[in-house]
């Protein structure tokens, strides 16, 4: 059998009502309590939890996905993959941090979680976790992914689209890993068929720049937001509209962003299909300027956390440029 190592980190699956009635959900139970509600998952795996934090996942911030990554690390060797219990509401963010913190992984990280307590009537906790590590325990699964309500979605490519509903998250612009009926793995196009080529362990990364900061252009916005920025931000990832369309009057400020050694990324804040700054005018003067980089078909959530691992990661722009536009597990067409 498999061995399996679940890290739990709190989130609605681990949360219950408070006692008074007055507070609202929080998490509560501990990982073991949650493997311990699903007893079908001792058929699939040996399994051994680690409780890491009991947060919901809005507190959770870079220093705690290398946390998590940090817990991966010092365990890999003695385990056959891992699965990670994480709040739904930033789980898109963890899944792609934990693909640049952990790249070209041989073996299956996992995140799940669910949009009902384990303890509600009519949970989706159940059949998450379980799913999970039956995709955990398969031969084809590796690096990171989320697997929720039967979908297995790679790492860089989630996107949380319900607040409420079941199948609260999509595949942004990349096809599915795998989907899962009942007890029963059947593979799409996802990419994630084979392990990394040849690699035995993954290559760890330790080093974040949080000062990242998401800008999405509204109409009226002005320029001078981006003198408010520069103080406390090594880079903004900008959302421009539709395609690639930045008003007027942007050009000479962004521009003195990308001189004065800051980092700008370019996103579209539509959410699927990606960004081509050579369509419109309005968007023409960034297509080939040096030092701003293009977000291409990424997600908003891949962004920030490749963005924080480049500029924690590399001291020059020709080497953050290097390591922003290499795909990693699957984050953006080549
Ligand atoms: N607020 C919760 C969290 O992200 C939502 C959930 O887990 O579904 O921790």
């Amino acid at each position: 059998m498999k061995r399996i190592l679940v890290i739990a980190t709190g989130g609605t699956i681990a949360s219950l009502p408070a006692e008074d009635g007055l507070g609202g959900l929080a998490p509560s139970l501990g990982g073991d309590e949650l493997v311990a509600r699903v007893p079908l998952i001792s058929e699939l795996c040996d399994i051994d939890v680690v409780q890491l934090m009991n947060i919901d996942s809005t507190n959770m911030t870079p220093t705690g996905w290398q946390r998590i990554a940090a817990q991966i690390e010092r365990a890999y060797d003695a385990y056959d993959g891992f699965v990670i219990l994480h709040g739904t509401d930033t789980m898109a963010y963890t899944a792609a941090a934990l693909s640049y913190l952990v790249q070209g992984s041989p073996k299956p990280i996992v995140l799940t979680g669910s949009q009902q307590p384990m303890s509600a009537p009519f949970t989706d906790a159940k059949l998450n976790l379980y799913q999970s590590l039956l995709w955990a325990c398969d031969d084809a699964a590796h690096d990171v992914c989320v697997v929720f309500d039967g979908k297995v979605i790679v790492g860089t490519r989630a996107h949380k689209q319900r607040t409420m509903s079941f199948n609260a998250f999509t595949s942004v612009n990349w096809p599915l890993a795998a989907i899962i009926r009942g007890g029963r793995v059947v593979r799409e196009g996802g990419g994630t068929g084979v392990a990394s080529a040849g690699s035995v362990r993954p290559l760890f990364s330790h080093t974040l720049d949080e000062r990242v900061v998401v800008l999405k252009l509204t109409p009226g916005l002005q320029p001078s937001v981006f003198e408010a920025l520069s103080a406390s931000c090594s880079a903004v990832i900008l959302e421009t509209f539709g395609i690639g369309g930045i008003p007027t009057g942007f050009e000479k400020t962004l521009f003195n962003w990308v001189d004065a050694g800051h980092t700008l990324v370019l996103t579209t804040q539509v959410p699927e299909e990606g960004l081509d700054l050579g369509v419109y005018e309005v968007g023409r003067a960034y297509a080939e300027r040096p030092g701003i980089l293009l977000g291409a078909d990424m997600t908003v959530e891949a962004l920030v956390a490749k963005t924080m691992w480049v500029c924690g990661t590399a001291s020059s722009r020709s080497l953050r440029e290097r390591l922003f536009y290499q795909p990693i597990n699957h984050d953006r067409l080549a």
